[in-house]
């Protein structure tokens, strides 16, 4: 959920809210001789002599000294007029970067002006540093704030949280904490404001999520106010389809299929959240409910993030409703015109009960007769823009339809309660039994040579095997040409073994070649990029080599070993990795050698990497905050969630204006909604 572009309507950003990256102590002069490089001051000196050179570049060299020691200053942009008023003897204030340069200690475009043999005030705050956008200046981000703090303290009525709320947490005033952040008094520290847990930091960050909370929260009570079908299921369906699986459900996925029942029986819209590690088996929990709304008369839709996963979905649920007389239909944005516009219209007919695709789905030109469910797999890879456009595409008059949604991410409670405020959440804590788990080594790029030769005796020995090539971030361009060069190379090196070949930049219809001949035992070896990294399901392959798994996230990871370990044969993954490694690095891969527990890699990562990694970028605003941080401020969560509940018990109107402040026009939290 990325922020929208705001519209031109919208009033620039409120410089109050636009807070310091960070603070420069120039509240005393450091004597030459004490500098120590890689430290910012504030220093005195005169010019000794200012100089023109040609060295590689042009640059202005000034060497400054005040009698205790000397430090030059370096220039690669200046003006005539510039190198006119660096006259000897001139006395200057600079402020900036101390570094070790070619001939001593230097600072290279320190802010500086000229002053006078009399003492000159020095600064008595700490110096913010603003974020600089284009045509802004420090000088002017400094200006505009302090306008805006005096604005401030004369209309103190912008403080807009209920004073007795702010109290009871102890916490200062709108107007005190902004006065802070944006001017620390001389003597605090710089440590501790780095750190972010200054009372005046967490005023700012429990606005801030509180915001967020009241617009996901608000967003639940939109939802539960609007009309859906009961779904009743009179023709039994669901029953009929669990019967006919040729397996029980796991008491978990009995659990998480109870409580989305008990939703579709209701007038309400459900919005469900079903988390489960890679594995759990959620596939077949949406499918039941599928059956609820088919088996009710009318029509489910479930969205999947790539085509490769929809092609495999739509495979699956025609195979296990074709023998109940229920219609699947495929709808992809790669299909035949023709292939395309006869599904649009049995999909609009009714004469499909369930429809599977990619983002297709939202194109204008799908529309469903009588849709009672959406379904999102793997939402993490959606914006909640998307998932409330399909709810929308099923909407008739004020009735819309249920929605159940999927994740393979793992992420702790607290964290869950906040980011997924607007859904109910059920989890699938168990896997299906006769798995083994997953033996994961973690191998040097060195002794390739090896792993190669394992996957070959593998392949002899009937295993199927996956061999993921690196992430190239430049393109999905290279990521493909890198991809036909490994399956080639390899190919060579493994004879007699049959090597397939996926990546993003193939037709549909290829990649489905490829996965259908490898789901069927005709490749042996498939090398693939990460677009198999979600969904993919194929029991039989035993054996996954992750290239360059220093660069992927654990989390990513994580799901990518998912793809193995599905049957009941041991499988084992190889992380291969290029060193050095940073100690960061090493760390996370230990960790996916040491646990096959999804929420425990979560919660690494999350620590490792942070929130935004872990929930993806477009999941969620939480990835977007300003001053909060999810980690830092985690014992701020649960006052939020219950100042969120109060302030919308009483009156909701404080959402829009913080909206407006910390998210900038609700427009990410769905107006759709
Ligand atoms: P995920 O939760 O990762 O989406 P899937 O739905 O793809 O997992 O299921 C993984 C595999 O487990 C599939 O082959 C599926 O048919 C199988 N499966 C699901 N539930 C059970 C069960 N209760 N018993 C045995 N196998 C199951
Ligand atoms: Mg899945």
């Amino acid at each position: 959920m990325r922020p929208q572009p705001v519209s031109g309507a919208t009033a620039a950003a409120d410089p109050l809210f636009q807070l310091p990256v960070r603070y420069e102590d120039r509240t005393h002069v450091t004597p030459l001789g004490a500098l120590i490089a890689g430290t910012r001051v504030v220093v005195e000196a005169e010019v000794q002599v200012a100089d023109v050179v040609f060295r590689r570049r042009r640059a202005l060299l000034v060497r400054l000294s005040d009698g205790s020691g000397f430090l030059n200053l370096r220039f690669f942009y200046f003006s005539r007029a510039q190198v006119e008023g660096m006259a000897r003897g001139t006395r200057l204030r600079c402020a900036g970067e101390v570094r070790r340069g070619p001939q001593g200690l230097e600072m290279v475009h320190p802010e500086y002006r000229r002053v006078g043999v009399t003492p000159e005030p020095l600064d008595d705050r700490l110096t913010p540093i603003y974020p600089l956008t284009e045509g802004l200046t420090q000088g002017r981000a400094r200006a505009n704030a302090n306008r805006a703090l005096a604005r401030l303290a004369a209309n103190p009525a912008q403080d807009l949280l209920p004073h007795h709320i702010v109290e009871k947490l102890e916490l200062p005033t709108l107007t005190e904490a902004l006065e802070f952040v944006h001017r620390p008094p001389k003597g605090t520290s710089l440590a501790a404001l780095a750190s972010g847990r200054h009372p005046a930091q967490r005023r700012l960050a429990f606005e801030e999520l509180l915001a967020h909370q009241l617009c996901m929260q608000q967003l639940k009570q939109r939802a539960q106010r609007e009309a859906a079908h009961a779904l009743a299921d009179d023709a039994q369906l669901t029953t009929r389809f669990l019967s006919a699986l040729p397996f029980a459900l796991t008491n978990a996925q009995r659990r998480a299929l109870d409580d989305v029942e008990r939703d579709l029986e209701r007038q309400h819209p459900m919005v469900r959240l079903i988390q489960g590690d890679v594995g759990c088996g959620k596939t077949v929990v949406a499918a039941a409910a599928a059956a609820r709304a088919v088996g009710s008369g009318r029509q489910a839709v479930l969205m999947a993030p790539t085509e490769l996963l929809a092609e495999q979905h739509w495979r699956s649920l025609e195979s296990w409703f074709r023998p109940l007389g229920v219609t699947v239909a495929l709808l992809s944005g790669s299909q035949p015109a023709r292939t395309r516009r006869s599904a649009l219209e049995a999909v609009a007919s009714g004469e499909v009960h369930i429809t599977v695709g990619t983002h297709a789905l939202f194109q204008a030109g799908v529309s469903f007769h009588d849709l009672a469910l959406v379904i999102v797999d793997e939402q993490h890879r959606f914006g909640v823009q998307q998932r409330l456009q399909l709810k929308e595409k099923g909407r008739r008059d004020s009735i819309v339809p249920h929605q159940l949604i999927m994740t393979a991410t793992p992420i702790p409670r607290t964290l869950a309660m906040t980011a997924y405020a607007d859904l109910d959440v059920s989890v699938i804590d168990e896997l299906p039994p006769g798995r083994t788990p997953v033996r994961t080594v973690v191998v040097a790029e060195e002794r390739r040579s090896q792993v190669v030769e394992g996957v070959h005796r593998a392949c002899r020995e009937g295993r199927q095997a996956y061999w993921v090539c690196p992430l190239i971030e430049e393109s999905e361009e290279l990521r493909a040409q890198a991809a036909e060069e490994t399956a080639t190379t390899l190919a060579e090196a493994l004879p007699g073994i049959r090597v397939g070949l996926v990546h993003g930049r193939q037709p549909a219809r290829a990649k489905e070649q490829a996965m259908q001949e490898f789901k069927a035992g005709h490749i042996q070896l498939l090398v693939a990029t990460t677009v198999i990294e979600v969904g993919v399901d194929v029991p039989n392959a035993s054996l996954m080599v992750i290239e360059n798994a220093e660069r992927m996230g654990l989390a990513q990871l994580h799901q990518l070993r998912g793809r193995v370990g599905r049957g009941a044969q041991e499988s084992s993954c190889v992380l291969l990795y290029r060193g050095p490694l940073s100690q960061t690095a090493r760390e996370r891969l230990a960790c996916l050698r040491d646990s096959n527990d999804g929420f425990e890699i979560a919660r690494r990562d999350l620590e490792l990497r942070g929130p935004g990694e872990l929930l993806g970028t477009r999941q969620t605003g939480l990835a977007e905050l300003k001053v909060a941080d999810l980690i830092r401020d985690a014992d701020l969560l649960p006052a939020v969630r219950e100042v969120a509940e109060q302030l919308l018990r009483g009156n909701d109107a404080l959402v829009a204006p913080l909206a407006q402040r910390w998210i900038g026009g609700a427009e990410e939290y769905g107006r759709v909604g």
